[in-house]
């Protein structure tokens, strides 16, 4: 057996409106699906159908997207096996993980399509004592089409956190799914298609190309999430057309144990946080810091329970294949670079990589500039230092170029320390909750990359704010006239002073 990546079918050309390429089962490598790569031409008509679609989807209401959202949201939620059984057979995460994945989707869309129009529609705010003459409102307004690059790690949940968000605004959206996962991409499209029947959410698919012309096609937002590598050069595609991005790019979580920690369930989480979806998830733990009293129970702790965990393709297996072949490599690299540097594997080791599954693995004593502590591993590995007090591991955790997000275990503790992790989002005693709680923003700092999906600022972040002021009245003090008295001019300085001149 071979490892699968997707791979465009024989004598195939990027830009040739015939070329496809197959996505592959990464288990078994079967072909689950062949796909058109789509060119520069494709992908600007879907643009421009979009926009037309977009006309009639800004001018609904508020109530009429939600009907709409809650209808696809309830189709797939009653198509939720026939989706996991796609997610499982082309992504290769296990069933029960796709569930869970396709279910916290379906509560972003039911949240975006809920609260769009309280957070985005039109409220007042106050004009100030200078301007009490008028009324002034401001409302969020969609921005037309919204490009949606999507990875395959979680190939439902991740580019939902943007379309969702997007469409709930009342934006068109065209999405280019990973080339790793189109099947699941053209799954949603279609769903959401047999709902509204007009081309609202559109697919294309291919490769990096196809991206890039996306960035290049005239749409007024690109919602990416990958590398943090590709995530620059779409940004500097789409700086050519001035069009605004959000970046979700990686990360090197950390996980921080205090001394008073529940210790059984830091480690719980800190397993199921490095080795969960075999380790490819942005919020994923990379790395762990434990306060030395504690240090010893912990790794025990951890150790026990990683033993009896293995990635295989059985269906009861509980971690699933690395899904990009060229990721195994990387893998590979981190563990034999943190072992030649001094670091010890406690859990699996250098045999841990096989030719598509890698086992759990468990390294302590890594140096703190080795690649496995400051470069995102994407595999089912996390580092283990022990620390003196949380002062150390707090400048540890902030101590690579990431920032997206981090996990703290402290019974008193647990708020204090977590305000002063650099990063978007951060769990106390549990991991990844954050991302489950769709009022809450999503996003990183540094070279996770910027802008927010979810809750309110995710919603925010595909539309463009729209200020109104309607005089009410006559103003007292006429201001915007070349009328403008001496006598206003003095009553104006003297109102400042009453208003601003103290202190
Ligand atoms: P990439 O960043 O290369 O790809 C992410 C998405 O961008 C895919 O849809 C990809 O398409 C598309 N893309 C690739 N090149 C371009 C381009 N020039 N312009 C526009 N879009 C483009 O990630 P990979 O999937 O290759 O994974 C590489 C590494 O990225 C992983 O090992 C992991 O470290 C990190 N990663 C992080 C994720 C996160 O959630 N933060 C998610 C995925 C990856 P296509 O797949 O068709 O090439």
């Amino acid at each position: 057996m071979t490892q699968a990546p997707a791979r465009p079918s024989s004598g195939s050309e990027p830009g040739n409106e015939a070329a496809t390429f197959e996505s592959l089962n990464p288990a078994t490598g079967e072909v689950v699906g062949i796909f058109p790569i789509h060119g520069e031409a494709e992908v600007r008509h879907a643009v421009a159908r979009a926009r037309k679609a977009a006309e009639w989807w800004s001018g609904l209401t508020f109530k009429d997207r939600k009907v709409y959202l809650n209808t696809w949201k309830a189709t797939i939620a009653r198509r939720l096996p026939e989706l996991a059984d796609l997610m499982r057979r082309e992504m290769g995460k296990p069933r029960s993980d796709a569930v869970m994945e396709a279910t916290l989707g379906i509560d972003h869309i039911a949240w975006a399509a809920n609260h769009a129009g309280k957070v985005l529609g039109r409220h007042r705010v106050s004009p100030g004592m200078l301007m009490v003459n008028q009324a002034a409102t401001v409302e969020f307004r969609p921005l037309g089409v919204v490009g949606v690059i999507g990875p395959w790690n979680y190939p439902v949940f991740t580019p939902l956190g943007s379309i969702a968000y997007a469409l709930a605004a009342g934006n068109a959206v065209v999405f280019k799914p990973s080339e790793h996962t189109p099947a699941i991409g053209e799954w949603l499209v279609r769903t959401f298609s047999e709902v509204v029947g007009r081309p609202v959410l559109q697919l294309v698919t291919g490769q990096g190309e196809t991206g890039a012309a996306l960035c290049r096609a005239g749409v007024d937002k690109v919602a990416f999430t990958g590398s943090t590598g590709t995530g620059k050069r779409v940004m500097a595609a789409c700086a050519e057309t001035l069009t605004p991005v959000v970046i979700e790019a990686g990360g090197k979580d950390p996980l921080l144990v205090d001394a008073d920690a529940d210790v059984a369930a830091a480690a719980d989480a800190a397993l199921w946080g490095a080795c969960s979806n075999a380790g490819q998830t942005c919020t994923g733990v990379e790395r762990v810091y434990v306060h030395e009293r504690v240090y010893d129970e912990f790794v025990a702790e951890i150790t026990r329970r990683a033993e009896g965990l293995s990635a295989h393709a059985g269906d009861d297996s509980k971690i699933g294949p690395i899904t990009m072949e060229s990721q195994v490599g990387v893998i590979r690299r981190h563990i034999d670079d943190a072992l030649a540097r001094g670091g010890r594997a406690v859990v699996g080791g250098a045999h841990a990589v096989g030719e598509r599954f890698v086992q759990p693995t468990i390294l302590v004593d890594v140096p703190e500039d080795s690649a496995a502590v400051q470069e995102e591993t994407f595999g089912p590995t996390v580092t283990i230092a022990k620390v003196r007090d949380m002062d150390e591991a707090v400048a540890l955790a902030n101590g690579t170029a990431y920032g997206l997000g981090a996990t703290v275990f402290s019974k008193d503790n647990g708020m204090a320390i977590a305000e002063r992790i650099r990063s978007g989002m951060t769990a106390i005693n549990s991991v990844i909750s954050f991302a489950a709680i769709p009022s809450l923003p999503f996003g990183g700092v540094g070279d996770s990359g910027f802008g927010r999906i979810h809750g309110p600022e995710g919603l925010k972040e595909f539309t463009y704010a729209k200020a109104i002021a309607r005089q009410r009245f006559k103003p007292a003090l006429a201001l915007t006239t070349f009328e403008r008295t001496e006598k206003a001019d003095k009553r104006l300085a003297a109102i400042v002073r009453t208003l601003h001149g103290r202190g």
